[in-house]
């Protein structure tokens, strides 16, 4: 399974979490889902606070500390520093907040004649991105650097920075100052709107007793969601095994074991890197329920307590706040609009995706009978086993095969091919950067018809010690437009982040199809944030609804399973000449549907809980509920006395009322897929429109009016049901 896929936003209130667990891959032995894990901007109500908002015009004045800017067109000084002595990140994170502070003191006490659109919003939105021009490019080295002190000052002043924008978004007077501040044109209004939604969505319309009340909610609840994932990080659950209950599992997978005390056993830990090797090649039934029996009870007793305290907490803040119940409080501003819409959602693909369901799982009972004949139905610990079984059997991957044509050069130079071809953009890399480990790359991204410099990204992809774990996209400096001639516009910087395997033993890095595919899609995000061209920073890029982000990206996942795309990222790494042969094409083709029904039916199953604990308006017996569900959606037992929510990090790590964002999504990725399709997945004219409509615009509109405007219609399910067969 690749990695997760996060999508980062700029500086803001609990921006930037650490990555909480993946519960979605670790079942899944089909294709990848690809997520983010990060509360990206319209995210407004997010846990409490807005998000940061970024500039408006102006130049990044008070930001020069980390981040300079290009000195003259075409060339670059450092964008990103990296070499910061002991304690100057610090120093410049606190100058940076410091300044910000009186920035923003200096609006809120502005007198009242003095009050305008520019001396209000606009010098908020400005303080803001400055700010956030100034610290992204800080915390930042808290997820890549390798140096330990830069590395752990990076992560404080995230921290820093998320408590400053929590009391920032939370401050009666600022929003009182820009609160009927009047727009002068559609843009204006635009910003106006979405930055008051942040503000209201903290409460601060309320009175002030209630206002109180619900900073008071609000804070125990951030206390539980931290509390809930400490306990998670610091889990030391384990399973002892004789060596033959461990019959199946690769020896070397054997060999890194540590052995109890006495000697007799083997220790598994129940750490989710241990999950797929495990739960794939363990034979012995019995062996794989007390690991998965572990595995699903991971903190059962204290998380549980602590989810169903928080499904609580979040009722009554819904209840101050107005809302029938914290789904409609947390999806409010997103294209779903209420709880009810997204429910009416799931549902709508229940029965459908039930039937596909029973056919997988029909399948694995076959298997399963061909192995064992008295064997009458699949249990839960069986799907992973049955299903990477039976796939290796049908349809004889050899995954290493496969990783021979696949090395990192030859992807990334035909990835950034492909794109160039499709957004009429070309990637040229920066010689002699200034980068904060030897194998990153800068490049900077022209426009092809008029070469006018874009932005820049760098690429970040070899595994390092205390480097962020998992694939990601991250926006470092944003696009917005600047003071000077007409048009002055300040290029977005990004980083794309992800685990390759490394070089080893005379070979090059050599991905997985999987890896290709992760890649692909974050590039998508890094196109997002880079080829934007909106106004203001804290509505350019990928900054758009939570329940949109994902969808740019999720179509270009397409582009890896075309045969003739693939044919520009394959290469064999001794003779790069030699293309992925047709066999294997054909074989990974083909694989690509298995077991999809059982993927999306889990999929379905865990959005569906999220929105039934986040829909109750009473007490919730979180473990009854899942138990229900997973019968009833699965088709299969769930595992007595086990506490599955205990485990399911994205319910406290921002994703609470959003889970189900990752199918929505989809279903508008599927639809605008079409276009590409029918027209030619290499054609500029439909990538020339994706690129101006789409990613052009960041979250200048609404993304159901940017939808309308690329496919020309009303977009609706008809693709994204019809790839899920159904
Ligand atoms: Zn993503």
């Amino acid at each position: 399974m690749p990695d997760q896929c996060t999508v980062f936003a700029q500086v803001g209130p609990m921006l930037r979490k650490r990555s909480t667990v993946d519960v979605v891959s670790f079942a899944s032995v089909t294709p990848s889902l690809l997520m983010i894990l990060s509360l990206t901007a319209a995210a407004g109500a997010f846990s409490g606070c807005s998000k940061a908002p970024m500039s408006a015009m102006s130049k990044t004045g008070n930001a020069p500390a980390a981040f300079a800017p290009a000195q003259s067109p075409g060339e670059v000084a450092p964008l990103i520093r990296s070499d910061y002595k002991k304690g100057e990140l610090t120093a410049l994170c606190k100058v940076a907040i410091d300044s910000s502070r009186a920035r923003l003191d200096a609006l809120a006490n502005l007198a009242a004649e003095a009050q305008n659109f520019d001396t209000t919003l606009l010098a908020f939105e400005t303080a803001t991105a400055d700010l956030s021009d100034a610290v992204t490019p800080l915390t930042f080295m808290g997820y890549v650097s390798p140096n330990a002190d830069t590395n752990s000052e990076g992560s404080d002043c995230e921290q820093s920075v998320n408590q400053f924008m929590v009391d920032i978004n939370t401050r009666k007077d600022i929003y009182d100052v820009l609160k009927d501040q009047k727009p002068r044109n559609d843009s204006e209004k635009r910003l106006i709107s979405e930055l008051l939604k942040g503000f209201e969505a903290n409460g601060l319309k309320l009175s002030a007793d209630k206002l109180a009340q619900m900073k008071n909610l609000k804070t125990q609840l951030a206390s539980l969601e931290s509390q809930f994932s400490t306990n998670l990080n610091n889990d030391a659950s384990r399973v002892e095994f004789s060596a033959n209950e461990l019959v199946g599992l690769p020896a070397d997978y054997l060999g890194g074991l540590k052995k109890s005390t006495d000697g007799s056993k083997l220790i598994v830990t129940t750490r989710e890197s241990d999950s797929g090797v495990f739960l794939n090649n363990a034979t012995l039934s019995e062996t794989r329920r007390k690991w998965l029996a572990a595995y699903y009870d991971r903190q059962g007793q204290a998380n549980t307590l602590l989810l169903e305290k928080a499904i609580g907490l979040r009722q009554q803040i819904a209840q101050v706040m107005g809302y029938s119940n914290w789904a409609d409080y947390r999806i409010k501003g997103r294209m779903a609009t209420d709880g009810a819409t997204a429910l009416k959602f799931l549902n709508s693909l229940k029965d459908k995706l039930a039937s596909r369901d029973r056919d997988d799982i029909a399948k694995l009972l076959k298997f399963k009978q061909e192995l064992d004949p008295a064997a009458t139905k699949v249990e839960a610990w069986d799907i992973n086993y049955l299903s990477y079984q039976l796939k290796k059997r049908d349809f004889s991957l050899d995954e290493e095969k496969i990783r021979e044509y696949f090395p990192a050069d030859v992807v990334i130079a035909g990835m950034f091919d492909v794109y160039s071809q499709l957004l009429g953009v070309h990637y040229t890399e920066v010689q002699n950067a200034a980068v904060w480990s030897p194998d990153v790359k800068l490049y900077k991204i022209e426009d092809n018809k008029d070469g006018k410099l874009i932005g820049y990204f760098y690429t970040d992809f070899i595994p390092r010690q205390a480097k962020y774990g998992h694939a990601a996209a991250f926006p470092l400096i944003a696009g917005r437009a600047v003071a000077g001639p007409v048009g002055a516009y300040s290029q977005p910087v990004a980083s794309i982040v992800a685990n390759l395997t490394p070089p080893s033993n005379g070979k090059p890095s050599l991905l997985s199809h999987d890896d290709v595919v992760t890649i692909f899609h974050e590039f998508g995000h890094i196109m997002h944030q880079t080829l934007t061209k909106a106004p203001y920073a804290s509505i350019s890029g990928s900054a758009v609804a939570q329940d949109f982000v994902e969808a740019p990206s999720q179509m270009l996942e397409n582009w890896p399973w075309d045969a003739e795309i693939l044919n520009k990222l394959s290469g064999h790494y001794l003779n790069h000449g030699k293309k992925l042969p047709k066999e294997l094409l054909d074989k990974l083709i083909a694989a690509r549907d298995f077991n999809q029904g059982y993927y999306y039916s889990r999929q379905l199953m865990l959005a569906t809980l999220d929105m039934t604990y986040h829909t109750a308006s009473g007490p919730v017996d979180s473990a009854v509920v899942y138990n229900i569900l997973y019968k009833e959606m699965i088709g299969v037992d769930p595992i007595p006395g086990t506490h599955f929510s205990a485990s399911f990090g994205h319910l406290m790590g921002g994703y609470d009322a959003g889970y189900y964002g990752y199918l929505w999504s989809e279903v508008y990725a599927a639809d605008m897929f079409t276009k590409f399709s029918a027209a030619g997945l290499l054609s500029p004219e439909v990538g020339g429109e994706y690129r101006r409509i789409i990613l052009e615009s960041g979250n200048s509109r609404d993304a159901i009016d940017l939808l309308r405007d690329f496919l020309g219609r009303e977009p609706n399910s008809d693709a994204f049901l019809k790839k899920l067969h159904l």
